[in-house]
């Protein structure tokens, strides 16, 4: 980040001040560890911050220290309008471009107070008057911990922090698997552990939360997966009357499309999910090494994320999005 806007920003935050933070639509564990974990810093610091999702979050990330006082904008549009026209300062946390907030793009595009972006997406868009993007880090929630040294506020790292912090780098990182997790990664990680970060209990609570519906949900998924094995690339879907009769809630697909790529051989993969509410096919999209699935979504699917991880969206059918996949899919060469 820029000395100046370090500078900048230390000034802001000289004085109390009515802050907005705001992660991305359909909040993963990330955007919800950094928004928090930048919640629990700004309130030890005399502000009042609120933390506002575009829209719900998962539940198996409930548990998450301060989680409870975070506001819906979709369920609660009048009061989370009022507490952003009068917020003095707005980060935005784990997205480059203010689309990625959905319907509440229009309240946002219309507040005068200054914006921060703190994210790790390509391509960042220029409506902050402060941004710290960098594609190199795996995670927000680790240029979180590197903002709060930049403000020269270590000291005031504590276990909550901590907290929101690991969850954040643990889910973006694949459990500290994926090529952006670096030594320096776990040295933060090992420090967060130190602060208290229950790194054996986070997990089992992220990951082994499932509920028997979502386990078999899951089975159908790998049951409807295809495998393009000349072109190295497999992909699963499923429908909206496959997710009702599996008893769907939101989070039950969040991981499911990783498995693609546990097959032997296979580096590029995708899940195709209908939602019959918002007329689309939601789709992720995972690869491993070279192949650049951000752009293969931006190209193709209205999307966009990182290289081995993005997203992307379909207002076709699921039949014609599947057959538009498998014809890109057929002329890739990877
Ligand atoms: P996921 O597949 O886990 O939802 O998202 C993978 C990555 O792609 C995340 O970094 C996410 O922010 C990004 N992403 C997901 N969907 C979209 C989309 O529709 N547009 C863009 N630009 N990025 C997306
Ligand atoms: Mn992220």
């Amino acid at each position: 980040m820029k000395i100046q806007d370090i500078q900048a920003i230390k000034l802001l935050l000289a004085s109390p001040k009515k802050i907005a933070i705001i992660p991305h639509r359909g909040p993963d564990g990330d955007a919800m560890g950094s928004t928090l974990a930048l919640y629990h810093f700004l309130l030890k610091n005399n502000h009042q911050p609120t933390v506002i999702a575009p829209n719900d979050f998962p539940d198996f990330l409930a548990w998450l220290p301060g989680s409870e006082t975070v506001r819906i904008f979709e369920k609660d549009t009048e009061n989370c309008t009022t507490i952003l026209q009068e917020a003095e300062l707005i980060f935005t946390l784990d997205f480059n471009a203010l689309h990625r907030v959905g319907d509440m793009e229009h309240t946002l595009a219309k507040l005068t107070a200054p914006f921060i972006m703190i994210d790790h997406h390509q391509k960042p868009d220029d409506y902050a008057a402060y941004t710290y993007s960098d594609t190199s880090f795996g995670s927000t929630c680790e240029m979180i911990y590197n903002f709060i040294l930049f403000l020269d506020k270590k000291e005031d790292l504590d276990k909550t922090i901590a907290t929101c912090i690991y969850t954040g780098i643990l889910t973006d990182s694949g459990s500290f698997r994926f090529p952006k997790t670096t030594g320096n990664t776990h040295r933060i990680v090992a420090e967060l552990i130190d602060l208290g970060a229950e790194n054996t209990e986070i997990p089992v609570l992220l990951f082994d939360n499932s509920s028997y519906s979502r386990l078999q949900l899951l089975g159908r998924a790998l049951q409807n997966m295809k495998v393009f094995k000349e072109h190295k690339t497999s992909y699963t879907s499923l429908t909206q009357n496959e997710l009702d009769s599996f008893d769907y809630v939101k989070g039950d697909t969040e991981g499911i499309v990783n498995y693609g790529l546990s097959i032997k051989g296979i580096i590029f993969t995708a899940i195709f999910i209908e939602n019959k509410d918002e007329k689309i096919i939601k789709i992720s999209f995972r690869s491993q090494g070279g192949f650049d699935v951000n752009q293969f979504a931006r190209d193709h699917f209205n999307g966009g994320g990182h290289i081995n991880a993005a997203g992307g969206k379909s207002e076709v059918s699921m039949e014609e999005t599947l057959k538009k996949f498998e014809d890109l899919v057929t002329k890739l060469k990877i």
